[in-house]
């Protein structure tokens, strides 16, 4: 039967109220007699009868007269719990299915053979649970992490909305999970414009089964979620704009200054050390001069294609500003162990781009180039040397000024040790 189709509904009052509750779509009629319902029953054709249940022969003949006056209807018979042992006599007088009290939707759309129907505010837009609200707002605030991070947290945010064990979720090329996968139960298309660009899909619902007007909410959600990981890819776009530097396509100061704080809190945490290579190209203003602006503009292009070959994927690759550059040298791995000793392996690798630098023909100034090209730089070493971002780039400025004090050409330690001892020697101030 449709689920707009007539009932009949024969029973006391409570019986009708209880129908008209969990079916509100359903035209009825109620009559409080068996013997009305009968004829009732015989007058009209309707799509269901549900009959209360009484125990006894009345019952049973008027149960068999409903079936011979309206062999089109679903009998349905509504039992207490604590009848329900009897209520098989019932379908061997010819009812089709019993349910028990209290009445639920699904429970009478089965019996009644009623394809699940969404409630009467259809028309009305759903209005999320202020838990929802907060929740969403949780993921808007962290966009900036990204496209696939945000698809994390609005897994997370669906499985919640939705009491299901497991959400799985995948859109354009990212895709994440909330808790242990199982057979999808609900599913719905993730539409950009009419194209069909990902699929969001439910586990079982949490001790229970979904209501009607889920497959609409999941309908909504599968909305939202394309909308907010746009939105994710738009921040993440502007966010790469501005942390990165133009002329050197390096990360520019800004980044390197995030990103270190960021790391300074991680090595706090973790007893890891970090150091700081901050580093100037030695008489810069020389080739502005002599070659000209552009060309100074394509040495530190080429300067930062060169830092980039020789750094290691962790590490942080900056332009500082004007001929100045930065470097943030960590290893995730080891934690420091008590009175370990000030690292010696940074100053290698600062000494690699140093020695890097000074080795390259560099295109830009052509076959009669002056000389080498080279730098100088000042590292600094957390703990030892700073303990905050200010107070670790104060000691490796430090170390950058007294290389160039003592001759340049040379990367100095912010304790004032020298890390290229061999080149050129020291000059007292
Ligand atoms: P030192 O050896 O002491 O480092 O001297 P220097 O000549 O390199 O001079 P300094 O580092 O103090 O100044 C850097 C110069 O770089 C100053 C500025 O005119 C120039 N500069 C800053 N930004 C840019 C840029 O984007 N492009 C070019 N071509 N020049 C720049
Ligand atoms: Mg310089």
């Amino acid at each position: 039967m449709r689920g707009d189709a007539d009932v009949l509904i024969v029973g006391p009052a409570a019986l009708r109220a209880a129908v008209t509750e969990a079916l509100p779509r359903c035209r009825s009629v109620a009559v409080d007699s068996l013997l009305g319902g009968v004829w009732t029953a015989g007058q009209q054709s309707f799509g269901g009868v549900i009959v209360a249940y009484m125990a006894g022969p009345r019952l049973l003949s008027a149960l068999r007269a409903v079936r011979h006056v309206a062999p089109q209807a679903r009998v349905v018979v509504a039992v207490p719990p604590a009848e329900e042992p009897n209520a098989r006599q019932a379908l061997d007088a010819g009812a089709d299915e019993y349910v028990i009290e209290p009445l639920t939707r699904s429970d009478l759309e089965a019996a009644l053979q009623i394809a699940p129907q969404p409630p009467l505010e259809d028309d009305t837009p759903a209005v999320p649970s202020v838990e929802e609200v907060v929740q969403l707002s949780d993921v808007l605030k962290h966009l900036g992490e990204g496209p696939a991070a945000t698809l994390v947290r609005l897994a997370g945010l669906v499985q919640s909305a939705f009491d299901a064990e497991s959400v799985a979720v995948q859109i354009d090329d990212y895709s994440a999970t909330a808790g242990q996968p199982d057979q999808p139960v609900l599913r719905e298309p993730i539409r950009r414009a009419e194209a069909v660009v990902g699929r969001l899909a439910l586990g079982r619902r949490r001790g229970g089964t979904y209501a009607a007007d889920d497959a609409r909410r999941l309908e909504d959600y599968a909305r939202l979620i394309e909308a907010v990981v746009a939105q994710a890819r738009e921040q993440q776009h502007w966010q790469e704009l501005a942390w990165h530097d133009d002329l050197s396509g390096l990360r520019n100061r800004r980044y390197f200054e995030t990103k270190l704080d960021e790391l300074l809190t991680h090595a706090t945490a973790e007893r890891q050390r970090l150091t700081v290579l901050l580093f100037d190209i030695d008489g810069f203003k020389g080739y502005n001069d002599h070659y000209g602006h552009d060309t100074g503009d394509a040495l530190i292009r080429e300067v930062a294609a060169l830092l980039t070959r020789c750094s290691r994927e962790q590490d942080v690759v900056a332009r500082y500003g004007g001929d100045e550059f930065a470097v943030i040298l960590w290893d995730a791995e080891k934690p420091r162990v008590p009175g370990s000793q000030h690292p010696h392996d940074p100053i290698a690798l600062a000494d690699r781009f140093r020695d890097a630098i000074g080795k390259h023909e560099f295109k830009c100034l052509g076959p009669d180039a002056p000389g080498p090209v080279t730098i100088s730089g000042g590292l600094a070493c957390f703990p030892w040397d700073g303990k905050t971002r200010a107070e670790v780039m104060r000691a490796a400025d430090d170390g950058l000024l007294a290389a160039k004090r003592t001759g340049k050409n040379r990367i100095a330690l912010a304790n004032g040790g020298s890390a290229t001892p061999e080149v050129p020697p020291p000059t007292a101030e």
